[in-house]
């Protein structure tokens, strides 16, 4: 038996009560107490931490990310969506397995000091010949100890086919299918305490043809995986999918029948009243991708009437080559920001944010009776925040502190009760290996194109 027994801390459960001086136990895993005051029933044998002076929350969950995006930060600096895709593609269609392990490391590790313990990552670049990738990126997040929810990506639609990607770089539809059921049935792992799952994940609509989206969803239902696109970011796209397919994007992915309670969409930025309606009513999901969103200029998603209308919403860094920020605790400061900025300062609370990046970022990925929440039987997957410091030690409410200041220090991540993280370094690969397997794979990367 394992055990670990925190105490002293204030406890955000975000799923109920919030405990100011609260402790929580875990053992083997899962959590088996949280409440006021110290623990009662502390197991013999178990770990103490002393939590005082920080605050507790429930891992971060990632809900959209490109690990692989690593490699190509600060480039296009200025670019609209679609220019920064057009530049990016011409590199990223030289990628392979050992670029995607450097940055898998890298990106999983960056995420893990920043508090989080799951990341869905959203991978869609597969050129031919250029080894496992799926492979490498699982092994690559196995050793850094975050769980994986690995969104099997794919494009079908080329430059010689009206889509942006030059042809090397995308699939067959068959390709596609093919790739994405073997990677189902290489890692998917459906059990409770899973540290791989996999998503079945087609770019989005503008990038993928009719017959994959609708052969996706599918593949999807019939193996009992979620499904994952990227919709509505910017006015462009809208702009494309009127002239092409006559309807908004919303409209485009219901006709597809990709809205659902096992589907979530990244970004959402730009949806009608009827669209946030029709998203809530299907219980669809939507990862908001603040800093994203904004460094290419895409618009403000509307948090706000989402969450009113009850539609599922988690927090994404989206890719480091669109968000170098690239933490999710960055994101909740982004998004209370943003939201408020848009509409008001009642639009966003900081306690709202902190269930986006946990207990929300778990149901869009299908996993919040395990994920998200401090509570007895679920993962002892837990962040402890150091919020007695230099940087928040003047704030009375620590959970403001986490969203309105800047990163706290993390003194342990726990992913299913193991030391991912301990005084803000890493205890699984080291900070200095993850910085430099990032680095490499930077200059592989950079030396493949110039081939
Ligand atoms: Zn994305």
């Amino acid at each position: 038996m394992s055990a670990v027994v925190i105490e002293g801390a204030h406890v955000a459960t975000v799923s109920g009560a919030e405990y100011p001086d609260g402790h929580v136990v875990a053992v083997d895993g899962r959590i088996t107490a949280v409440g006021a005051g110290p623990a009662p029933d502390a197991p013999a044998g178990a770990r103490r931490i002393d939590g005082r002076g920080h605050l507790l929350t429930p891992g971060l969950v990632n809900s959209h990310n490109h690990l692989y995006q690593w490699a190509t930060q600060g480039l296009f600096a200025d670019a609209t969506l679609f220019e920064w895709l057009v530049g990016s593609y011409d590199i990223w269609h030289r990628l392979d397995a050992e670029v995607v392990a450097g940055t898998t490391t890298a990106g999983t590790a960056w995420l893990a000091l920043s508090g989080c313990t799951t990341v869905s990552d959203h991978h869609y670049i597969f050129p031919a010949g250029r080894g496992d990738i799926v492979a490498a990126e699982v092994e690559a997040a196995r050793r850094v100890g975050v769980r994986l929810d690995l969104a099997r990506g794919s494009m079908d639609r080329g430059r010689s086919s009206g889509g942006l990607p030059p042809d090397a770089v995308v699939e067959t539809l068959d390709g596609a299918l093919a790739g994405t059921s073997a990677a189902i049935d290489a890692h998917h792992d459906p059990a409770f305490d899973a540290m791989t799952r996999v998503a079945v994940a087609p770019c989005s609509p503008f990038s993928v043809s009719r017959e994959l989206m609708t052969g996706a969803a599918e593949l999807a239902r019939s193996r009992g995986v979620r499904l994952h696109t990227h919709l509505a970011e910017t006015v462009d796209e809208e702009e494309q999918c009127r002239a092409e397919f006559g309807c908004t994007p919303a409209e485009y992915a219901e006709k597809l029948g990709w809205l659902g309670e096992d589907v979530w969409l990244a970004h959402a930025v730009h949806l009608s009243d009827a669209a946030i309606a029709r998203i809530a009513a299907t219980g669809t999901g939507i990862a908001h991708c603040p800093t994203s969103n904004a460094r290419l200029g895409a618009g403000i998603c509307r948090t706000t009437e989402l969450l009113a209308a009850g539609v599922p919403v988690g927090l994404g860094v989206d890719g480091p080559a669109s968000s170098e920020l690239s933490g999710v605790v960055g994101e909740i400061h982004q998004a209370v920001l943003m939201a408020r900025a848009r509409k008001g300062p009642q639009a966003l609370s900081a306690r709202q944010a902190l269930h986006m990046a946990t207990l929300g970022g778990a149901r869009c990925l299908g996993r919040a009776d395990e994920l998200g929440a401090i509570a007895p039987g679920r993962l002892a997957d837990l962040a402890l925040w150091r919020v007695d410091g230099f940087g928040h030690g003047v704030v009375d409410d620590p959970v403001v502190a986490l969203a309105f200041g800047p990163p706290p220090p993390l003194e342990l991540l726990l992913v299913g009760g193991s030391p991912v993280v301990e005084r803000g370094e890493l205890r699984t690969v080291s900070s200095g290996e993850a910085a430099r397997a990032g680095r490499a794979a930077h200059t592989r990367l950079l030396q493949e194109v110039d081939r």
